[in-house]
């Protein structure tokens, strides 16, 4: 694509996010989709073949100026409606140009004007929202899926501002939830999930050598009051840390957030971080060494990384949870591993934590 290109498709989303361009091979270039100008909204509007020869068009104009007096030069064919009366009937497609305010966040239709998004929100960029119109069915939205927002945009948002106004009353609340994860993705070395996203809502880090913490927020709405804390790694050091998490949960800072406080809990000044390297050579030897024992891989589709060791220092087992259970399956004892025990070590037979179940959680 190159910039000319580039900049139209910028400027029709900004100005006319109903339409869009297309180069044609002769140097042509047609622009389709539903136009929203300041007095009329058309639906499915098409014109082709138009040439300075059948449109009042201006020498000089360019093609902002052509698009900004469209609505005086085109012979219209289709009904129009003016906004106001537009707006008592509930017209979708003026609502959509009523929305359109590209300093607080980005509006994109589809060229059928069949699918609308919002994103760039000013403040929560990630996010975003799209629906199908005119029947505001929720299509995709970028909030923790434990949100119910279909069911919540059902009840209380039955046109497209308010569909609009619900969403970001819903990013202000989840402020906190966002914010106590900040400092954990910029500051710990978070492994699951990956890549992580605003629909996220755990994650996982190591603590020390073999050893993991996976933070859950059941509730984004209430963030300190339904995180679930989980160690996992070897028995007995996943036993000794428990003690010091539920001591150390009772002396919970209010004033700090969920990095500064877990720490403190843990006595740390920071939580450890991989060691960097730019040698190419090295850090593909290091992902050599970390992947999985059993499908050797590293990092799997959905993002997870090998975590299991077994009790046994000296033993190299390093493996997906994933894996380990549909080993276990395999075998005849396996049936029960989860309810008795996460079972031996397929390597040299000492045990395995059952902390490690936490990891299957998500699967
Ligand atoms: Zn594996
Ligand atoms: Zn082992």
């Amino acid at each position: 694509m190159d910039s000319g290109e580039r900049d139209l498709e910028l400027f029709l989303a900004a100005k006319h996010p109903g339409l869009l361009a297309e180069q044609q091979s002769n140097g042509a270039c047609i622009i389709r989709g539903v136009l929203c100008s300041q007095l009329y909204v058309q639906e499915h509007l098409e014109y082709k073949l138009y040439t300075a020869d059948n449109l009042k068009v201006q020498d000089d104009w360019l093609l902002e100026d052509l698009l900004g007096n469209l609505e005086e030069i085109l012979p219209i064919k289709e009904a129009i409606s003016c906004i106001k009366d537009a707006r008592e009937e509930g017209n979708i497609y003026a609502d959509i140009l009523a929305l359109n305010k590209p300093k607080e966040y980005r509006l994109q239709t589809n060229d059928a004007c069949s699918r609308i998004r919002f994103c760039e929100f000013v403040d929560y960029e990630q996010h975003y929202l799209e629906l199908e119109v005119p029947s505001l069915r929720l299509l995709q939205h970028s909030l923790p899926d434990c949100v119910p927002l279909a069911e919540m945009m059902v009840k209380s948002a039955r046109s497209l501002e308010e569909v609009l106004i619900l969403f970001r009353k819903l990013l202000e609340e989840l402020r906190p939830f966002y914010d106590n994860f900040m400092d954990i993705d910029e500051l710990c070395h978070v492994l699951q999930p990956s890549p992580v996203t605003t629909k996220h809502n755990s994650r996982v880090f190591p603590l020390k050598e073999r050893v993991f913490l996976k933070v859950t927020i059941v509730d984004p709405f209430a963030c300190i009051a339904s995180m679930a804390l989980k160690i996992i790694g070897p028995t007995e050091e996943v036993a000794r840390l428990r003690h010091v998490l539920s001591d150390g949960l009772g002396n919970w800072d209010p004033e700090l957030d969920m990095h500064k406080n877990l720490l403190r809990i843990f006595d740390l000044c920071y939580f450890p971080m991989p060691e960097w390297t730019d040698d190419p050579k090295q850090k593909e030897q290091d992902d050599e060494d970390k992947r999985c024992n059993i499908c050797f891989e590293y990092r799997l589709d959905g993002g997870e990384v090998p975590l299991v060791s077994c009790d046994n220092t000296k033993c190299v087992l390093n493996c997906h949870a994933a894996c380990l259970k549909e080993w276990f399956q395999t075998l005849m004892e396996g049936k029960t591993f989860l309810e008795v025990s996460f079972g031996l070590c397929p390597f040299c037979k000492a045990k395995l934590s059952t902390s490690f179940v936490a990891l299957l959680d998500d699967l």
